[in-house]
């Protein structure tokens, strides 16, 4: 039986979910930001009135308020997030059992055994923006498919608060035209090397030899290829059967109490080197940077701050930490242990987590740091979590190198 594939995306949903919670805010420009101190954060989402005067997702501080100078920033909460992104996936499983959670306003939803009783996908998709706008009072965009990776597409292709389906018979004219790298799952990298051999657009991608793409891409040169075609028969995964991860951390209770600049430099460091490399196993950034402190009287504080954009690099989360630790801590007094961690977790690929937003120093610089933490990464793996440190890690008397076998 041919699969009816919804996927489900919130209009500008932190932006959405701040004015439903403060009303006095949609009728200004506002938009959430990720530190909103720092001029180079990013643009996370926008109200409509802030669209209104161009600002985009995923521009920087400094270039949306050049544009409207008047502009209300907020910092993103993310528990307010999960928890109205709970209730959208109720409402979603009232139609079907079959919903697979993609991020935090995203989801895929499986409703080919749904037909008889709700109607065809288009009315399902309907229903599903009615019941969302007036329940929740966010709009939702839903595109219809025959594939998981059309109805993404369908989802991006009209919003807000639209439905779009992309069928056998239609989906030449509209998926076709698209540029190459709306195809979910084709990056930055594989986008460079297909305008090399000049394939800029779906339609582009759909007509070459899938064996030219396998020289050029490797197994992804296939895989892109079948996309394009079509040809995607991923399932829906069970999201109930899937565990969500809130946040990435570690702590280490010290061998002796921490004192002075030197020790928690060398602490932070270890930590961030140690949670950074798990988020980059799990292909997570985050926007959020926790540290916990506990003195030698088991007294606990716990301070955070949101990333200027999402980062999975050791040297980001570090020095997020050692802030935290300047604004809240007498560096001379004794710490017991310290914890530091990553919530507001997105995929790698999800927007602000991609590079190419920066400007070239610090997309270059940054895509620097990439590289050897990677490097790093892969080393461990062959060889063992103590084959690579950071210099400054080799003399170890506080007990560090616990943390490398968690
Ligand atoms: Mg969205």
């Amino acid at each position: 039986m041919e699969r009816t594939i919804l996927h489900c995306d919130c209009n500008g949903f932190f932006a959405s979910v701040e004015c439903m919670l403060h009303p006095e805010l949609r009728q200004v420009p506002m938009a959430v930001c990720g530190d909103p101190e720092s001029r180079h954060g990013i643009i996370l989402a926008k109200n409509e009135p802030a669209k209104a005067y161009g600002i985009h997702t995923a521009e920087t501080i400094w270039q949306a308020k050049r544009k409207c100078p008047q502009l209300v920033l907020t910092a993103p909460r993310f528990q307010e997030y999960r928890r109205i992104c709970r209730r959208i996936n109720d409402i979603y499983r009232r139609f079907t059992d079959q919903v697979e959670p993609f991020s935090i306003d995203e989801s895929w939803l499986d409703v080919t055994g749904s037909r008889v009783l709700f109607g065809s996908g288009r009315q399902i998709a309907d229903r599903l923006r009615d019941t969302v706008r007036t329940e929740i009072g966010i709009t939702i965009s839903v595109g219809v498919s025959f594939n998981k990776i059309f109805a993404k597409l369908g989802s991006d292709y009209k919003k807000p608060d639209a439905t779009t389906v992309i069928s056998r018979r239609n989906y030449r004219e509209i998926v076709w035209p698209l540029p190459v790298n709306t195809l979910l799952f084709c990056g930055k990298k594989a986008a460079r090397t297909l305008a090399g051999i000049g394939v800029h657009t779906i339609g582009d991608l759909a007509g070459c030899r899938p064996e030219f793409l396998s020289s050029r891409l490797g197994k992804a040169g296939m895989q892109l290829y079948e996309y394009a075609n079509g040809m995607d028969d991923i399932p829906v995964a069970d999201g109930r059967t899937m565990r969500e991860v809130k946040s990435v951390g570690n702590s280490l209770t010290f061998r002796r109490d921490l004192s002075g600049q030197e020790d928690i430099h060398q602490a932070v460091q270890a930590l961030a080197d140690s949670v950074s490399s798990r988020m980059r196993r799990r292909k997570l950034k985050c926007w959020v940077v926790q540290i916990g402190i506990k003195n030698p009287s088991f007294q606990y504080i716990t301070r955070q701050k949101t990333l200027a954009f999402p980062s999975h690099q050791a040297k980001t989360l570090a020095a997020a930490g050692e802030k935290l630790l300047a604004d809240c801590w007498n560096p001379g007094a004794p710490i017991r242990m310290l914890s530091l961690s990553g919530s507001g977790l997105v995929p790698n690929d999800a927007p602000g987590g991609q590079l190419c937003f920066f400007s070239e120093k610090n997309e270059a610089d940054s895509e620097r740091v990439e590289r050897i933490e990677t490097a790093m990464d892969s080393i461990r793996n062959r060889f063992g979590s103590h084959a690579v440190t950071f210099g400054g890690l080799l003399k170890d008397d506080i007990g560090l190198e616990g943390l490398h076998r968690k």
